[in-house]
């Protein structure tokens, strides 16, 4: 991987201050020849600072001796090299279910940040890389904001089921306008530097070198300036606040249903209720969130942030890969390879044809914007990604990924052909969606460096990558895998071969399903209003027209012929669409038609029978079930990661076996068997029901 020119020629130091320390056991306090005191955070036993119970005791500890002798200034800064704060300590988050004693602890905490904002010299914080969540609260009760170019602020509380509960409620709001503030925590989003000096979150941005001449320049001036805006008073005073809240809403309302989602309807509430009123909107503030932390929809989310940092685990091993060669330069291999080039890698890729080559390199641009790259950024990416028709990259590859179409005889011949090219010590990986992998393994001479690398469409969004295990692939290669997926930003899942490996496993019986009920003659709109009340993203149909209904058959008629358990067939009228080019979205008509990138849905009636979700969502779980009794993978919570950053299965619930347990294998197995009675032995309970406790 080329190494970025800053570490070559060594980076400038982070400006710390000077003086003798004083330290304390996550802070350091400095006082430099001007009589500014630097504090400096480091929280103990981690690379990155978190607010956890110990940083903010220990914060009281630091304000008390700044209290004792005051500054001319006081500056907040991060030792850590990733960023400033990246939000509370999560872990702390987990069974608190405690109301009081949760909000006891939260007055604690605000009682500090309290104190910070009422120090009497000027409070400056200076921020590199992150300050989310509780960081950024701590940010904001400073005079001044400083950023580091590249720094980014935000409130991704909402994600956890959660709103801002460190004072960012009143405090943003009064800070910036009220509507950009509710934006920012009503969607998580992060405003990078520029929209946070534009939002005037941040006063000033420089670079690193500068910073202390930075904080000399705004320590002699008063607090930053408000940018709020003149519509900001207007929110002040109720009516206007409550016709913006009601839009909030409502808008809100349609993308996180308050049923699901209470935690950005509750925060609402508190602006529409207490919005100009700071102490009242502090006293809420707490109310609301210790009220939050305990509902089902917190823990369950707060779970899924844990089950993300399982999968990372997977990729503990060293990266040594550096030169990835892909082979096809179709949908999935274009994308793989621009990603790989955006995360530094140097990528050759290879097609039979010209015109793929060309998309690909023009897509790989359109890709870089998205990721948030800067244009030298995008220009870099690009320079690693080379088109290379005649695959003279192959030779030099570390991993070599076949991204071929997904035909048994082509895959085995091209990887055989790939294996005689390729260094001895390359490992050679397939995007194979479908085709078992035994059966690739046998066309190569040394089947160990060989295994599956599944990424999902679109690679750019979709963060799980299947790492697909078969009885001769090597630990080496595995591991090796494993920490290349860690290395591109993905989370690695390790699951073995078998019939759609784990994800297209769970997920194909409930599309199946879906067309089967369209065969019945029910609307399509309907049946996806159904699973999309059961909380999925988007419903079964939508989801079949955007993974191209094409692919769904190839995988559907796989699992028909290779799993051991009845799967039903595909419906004729879906055969007939592919047949006729309606594919889905990229061919503009599937089961729906297409206008730019969206569905042209008839308004249905939201449709939360539960008859018809257990029918679409039962046997997913019944597969998964299966697949945990099968050993396809090695644990429930690694099955729930990637069920849900594959296909975003309804997350507030915590991923299939975790919804299973919690309402009951008993309930779920008597309603499979009438299932079964009324419409065939496809939903015959898995015999795994029983161990699942
Ligand atoms: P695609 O048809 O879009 O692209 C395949 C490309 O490979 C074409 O550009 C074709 O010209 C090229 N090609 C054919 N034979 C070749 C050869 N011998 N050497 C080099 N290039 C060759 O297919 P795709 O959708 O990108 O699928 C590729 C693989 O990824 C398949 O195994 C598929 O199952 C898997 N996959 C697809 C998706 C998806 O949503 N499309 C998702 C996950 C995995």
């Amino acid at each position: 991987m080329g190494k970025p020119v800053l570490s070559v020629i060594g980076e400038t130091k982070p400006e710390l201050g000077s003086g003798k320390v004083k330290a304390f056991a996550n802070w350091q306090l400095r006082r430099d020849d001007d009589g500014i005191a630097w504090a400096i955070l480091d929280a103990k036993g981690t690379g990155t600072n978190t607010l956890s119970e110990a940083v903010l005791t220990d914060l009281a500890k630091l304000l008390d001796a700044v209290e004792a002798d005051l500054p001319n200034a006081l500056v907040l800064r991060s030792a850590k090299p990733g960023g400033f704060v990246a939000g509370a300590d999560i872990s702390e988050f987990r069974e608190a279910k405690d109301e009081s004693a949760v909000a006891e602890r939260l007055r604690d905490g605000h009682a500090v940040i309290d104190r910070l904002e009422a120090l009497d010299c000027p409070t400056i914080a200076v921020v590199h890389g992150y300050a989310l969540g509780g960081g950024f609260e701590l940010a904001l009760a400073c005079d001044h904001r400083i950023a580091v170019d590249g720094a980014y602020f935000g409130f991704p509380e909402v994600r956890l089921g959660l709103h801002p509960g460190l004072g960012g409620t009143f405090r943003l709001s009064e800070l910036i306008a009220p509507t950009e503030a509710m934006t920012m925590m009503l969607t998580g989003k992060a405003a990078h530097t520029k929209k946070a000096k534009n939002l005037g979150i941040v006063e000033t941005v420089t670079e690193e070198r500068h910073i202390r001449a930075a904080v000399k320049a705004v320590s002699g001036k008063g607090e930053q300036d408000s940018k709020r805006g003149l519509k900001a008073a207007l929110f002040d005073i109720g009516p206007a606040r409550k016709l913006a809240a009601s839009r909030m809403r409502s808008q809100t309302e349609e993308k996180a249903p308050r049923a699901h989602y209470p935690a950005p309807h509750a925060l609402i509430d508190i602006w529409e209720e207490h919005g100009g009123d700071r102490r009242s909107m502090q006293k809420a503030e707490i109310r609301s969130f210790a009220h939050l932390l305990k509902t089902d929809t917190a823990q369950n989310l707060i779970r899924v942030f844990f089950l993300r940092e399982g999968l990372k685990k997977n990729a503990s091993a060293k990266n040594d890969i550096e030169c990835v060669h892909v082979v096809g330069a179709g949908t999935m291999g274009a994308e793989i390879a621009a990603w790989c080039a955006i995360k530094g890698f140097r990528v050759t890729i290879s097609d039979l044809k010209l015109e793929p080559l060309a998309k690909a390199v023009k897509d790989a641009a359109a890709t870089a914007k998205g990721a948030h790259l800067s244009d030298m950024e995008i220009r870099d990416a690009l320079d690693r990604l080379m088109p290379d028709p005649k695959d003279y990259g192959l030779a030099d590859a570390d991993l070599i990924i076949e991204a071929a179409p997904e035909l048994p005889d082509v895959k085995r011949e091209l990887l055989a052909s790939i294996e005689e090219r390729a260094r001895k010590d390359a490992i050679i990986a397939t995007n194979t969606s479908s085709l078992e992998l035994g059966g690739l393994a046998s066309a190569l001479g040394k089947p160990g460096r060989f295994a599956g690398l599944h990424f999902f469409n679109p690679v750019s969004k979709l963060d799980l990558v299947e790492v697909v295990s078969h009885p001769k692939a090597t630990k080496k290669t595995l591991s090796a895998l494993n920490a290349f997926v860690g290395a591109i930003g993905h989370l690695p899942a390790p699951v073995k071969t078998y019939p759609g490996f784990l994800v297209n496993r769970v997920l194909t019986p409930y599309l199946l399903e879906a067309a089967l009920m369209v065969d019945e003659g029910m609307e399509a709109e309907r049946i996806d209003r159904a699973a999309e009340k059961f909380g999925m993203p988007m419903g079964p149909l939508e989801v079949a027209d955007r993974v191209g209904l094409d692919i769904c058959l190839h995988v559907a008629d796989s699992l028909r012929a290779n799993l051991d358990r009845p799967v039903p067939d595909v419906p004729d009228w879906m055969r007939r669409r592919v047949e006729n080019g309606k594919l889905g979205a990229k061919s503009g008509e599937g089961i729906y038609k297409w206008e730019d990138g969206k569905p042209r849905k008839e308004d249905s009636e939201g449709d939360g029978n539960a008859e018809l979700q257990d029918r679409l969502i039962l046997p997913m779980l019944n597969a998964a079930v299966e697949c945990l009794r099968k050993g396809v993978v090695s644990d429930a919570d690694t099955l729930d990661g990637a069920v849900i950053f594959a296909t975003g299965f309804a997350p507030f619930r915590g991923g299939p076996v975790h919804y299973a347990r919690e309402r009951g294998a008993d309930d779920i197995v008597q309603t499979l068997e009438e299932l079964a009675k009324l419409h065939g032995p496809r939903f015959a309970p898995d015999e795994g029901w029983k161990d699942l406790a």
